[in-house]
């Protein structure tokens, strides 16, 4: 194996260019992976766009949704051998705080995440991560699906960990991409009796029909909330998702919402205040809900992926080779040609 890859570099914002690197060296307890596929993230278009956090500059490479081939193992490492397919979790956590040990490691101060706070991302052709962080995969899903896994584990947290459903809720969701696909897959698992969702572009709406949604909303030709009233017969529903990251969208939240309902924000907007109606919530007596990334869902997705319960054909709809990853995030910031899900392929 030479000792350079090809890295998708982000090197200033809009602009990601092609470069070889060194290939990682797996740590103590690390695995070599060779990367099979990438999902582009909205939380990557962040930084695309030259929003940075702290503890993190130009170059860097972005991605966090992967899945590989294991292909060295580091010092240490008993439990994983060469060969083994994976998709492979982006976070690390740190396992000893408070947290972690009550198994909410995703809220972990010290987590490591690849592509955040100074980590290196995965548009890579090789990426080094801790073994804890593989979840195998059968020869029957491809990479690019089991890539898909972080979005689905995610729309399992929404529902399962956060709303906690007893069975029969009405849910709108705000956002047909990824996220709010598998938070509509996740609300029918859990006994939903209507899910509704809106968004701009038609074709992420169509892949909504396909999944299972009992109601959609162009947002750009018709008000969700005024579709929602409709729907619910002025009563609003007991479960409003916002998985936009939309300021608008966050800020119709709580009039989706039914008395006693719950709102959960997942979406991540451009800004970090923004104006929110709190009357709505308070005469609603709403519980808010703010959700982050994800925990304990992992293999639970990948059954559901692998089972064929979460249609990936629907929510993969471009791909992209390594030197293309500049389109890659051009197609998805501008939710271009109906783009729902865009994979880069090293
Ligand atoms: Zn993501
Ligand atoms: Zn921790």
């Amino acid at each position: 194996m030479s000792d350079t890859m090809k890295a998708a570099v982000l090197t200033g914002p809009e602009r990601i260019e092609t470069q070889q690197t060194p290939v990682p060296e797996p740590g103590p307890g690390e695995v070599l992976v060779r990367v099979g596929a990438v999902g582009i993230c909205g939380s990557d278009l962040h930084f695309f766009r030259g929003q940075l956090q702290k503890d993190t500059s130009y170059p860097m490479v972005l991605g966090h949704e992967f899945a590989g081939e294991v292909v060295a193992l580091g010092p240490g490492v008993t439990d994983v051998a060469a060969g083994v397919r994976a998709a492979c979790a982006p976070d690390r956590p740190c396992g000893r705080c408070e947290w972690c040990r009550k198994g909410e490691a995703n809220v972990c101060p010290d987590v490591r995440f690849a592509a955040s706070h100074g980590e290196p991302g995965c548009l890579c052709e090789y990426y080094a991560l801790h073994a804890g962080q593989l979840h195998p995969i059968p020869d029957s899903v491809t990479f690019e699906q089991a890539a898909l896994f972080e979005p689905m584990a995610t729309g399992l947290h929404i529902v399962e960990n956060l709303v906690k459903p007893s069975g029969g809720e009405t849910y709108a969701i705000m956002g047909a991409g990824p996220d709010g696909l598998a938070t509509l897959l996740a609300a029918r698992e859990n006994g939903a009796s209507r899910v509704f969702l809106s968004d701009l572009v038609p074709e992420r709406l169509e892949a909504a029909r396909k999944l299972g949604a009992d109601g959609t909303c162009d947002s750009g030709r018709q008000d969700f909330i005024e579709f929602l009233r409709q729907q619910t017969q002025g009563r609003g529903v007991d479960v409003v998702v916002e998985a936009a990251g939309a300021v608008p969208a966050i800020q119709q939240v709580f009039h989706a919402a039914a008395i006693h309902g719950k709102a959960v924000i997942l979406g991540i907007p451009r800004v970090d205040e923004l104006k929110v109606n709190l009357t709505a919530a308070r005469r609603r007596e709403l519980t808010v809900i703010a959700a982050r990334r994800t925990v304990g869902k992992y293999d639970r997705a990948l059954e559901l992926i692998a089972g064929g319960k979460f249609d990936t054909d629907v929510v993969i709809t471009h791909r992209f080779p390594l030197d293309e990853t500049q389109r890659a995030f051009e197609c998805v910031r501008d939710r271009a040609d109906g783009v729902v899900k865009a994979m880069v392929i090293p």
